[in-house]
């Protein structure tokens, strides 16, 4: 793509390397950005920066949060002994839109993936077992997207608790294979975390 402008092709070449964006439709976000008022750019930026420099991860459940507990885990009537361990914050706000769960969640910051180099060790799974094995969990649900990447996670995770004392359940496949949480509708969902089925069923089919 030819610029007559250098500055142009700067934010474009920025833009265009946010996952699914193109440079054709950088350029069309950037075009449309220096058609608003300037504020609405200043807007965006420290929308970003602001969240950039601020943001943490909540120390019990690693869910991204603005303070130390997220608001999930500092809810003192949610039950903090049902815990359900998904892959990202996604997949918390799509349970969180069933209003079907009442428990905490442990968000493990991706799946175990040797062909994208990511290891158990880069994940949330040691902070994972050490509570379980503190004894402060009852029961675990495991509720990361069926796919191969998603079973070998949860069967590592079940492989370590197996002997210890927690039961361990899965969200009921209504949701099909390969389909990714975030994408079920609420009622779909919510039901399957209703009714889920022990973490030992899902293994032998
Ligand atoms: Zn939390």
């Amino acid at each position: 793509m030819d610029f007559s402008s250098k500055l142009l092709e700067q934010a474009v070449d920025e833009v265009s390397q946010l996952p699914g964006i193109g440079k054709r439709t950088a350029l069309r976000l950037v075009l449309h950005l220096l058609k608003q008022p300037e504020s609405q750019t200043v807007q965006l930026s420290e929308a970003l920066l602001n969240l950039r420099k601020n943001i943490k991860l909540c120390e019990n459940c690693f869910n991204i949060s603005d303070t130390q507990l997220c608001e999930i885990c500092a809810n003192t009537s949610r039950n903090s002994e049902i815990v359900c361990v998904v892959e990202d914050i996604r997949d918390v706000m799509a349970i969180e839109n069933t209003n079907q769960y009442r428990g905490l969640y442990h968000v493990l910051g991706g799946k175990i993936s040797p062909m994208d180099g990511i290891g158990p060790s880069q994940l949330t799974i040691k902070p994972l077992i050490d509570k379980v094995q503190a004894g402060k969990v009852e029961e675990l649900i495991f509720a990361l997207s069926s796919t191969l990447e998603g079973d070998t996670t949860n069967f590592y995770i079940f492989k370590q608790i197996e002997r210890l004392e927690v039961k361990t359940s899965t969200i009921a496949r209504g949701i099909s294979v390969g389909d990714e949480l975030e994408y079920a509708d609420e009622i779909t969902l919510g039901r399957s975390i209703t009714n889920r089925i022990p973490f030992e069923n899902s293994l032998k089919n």
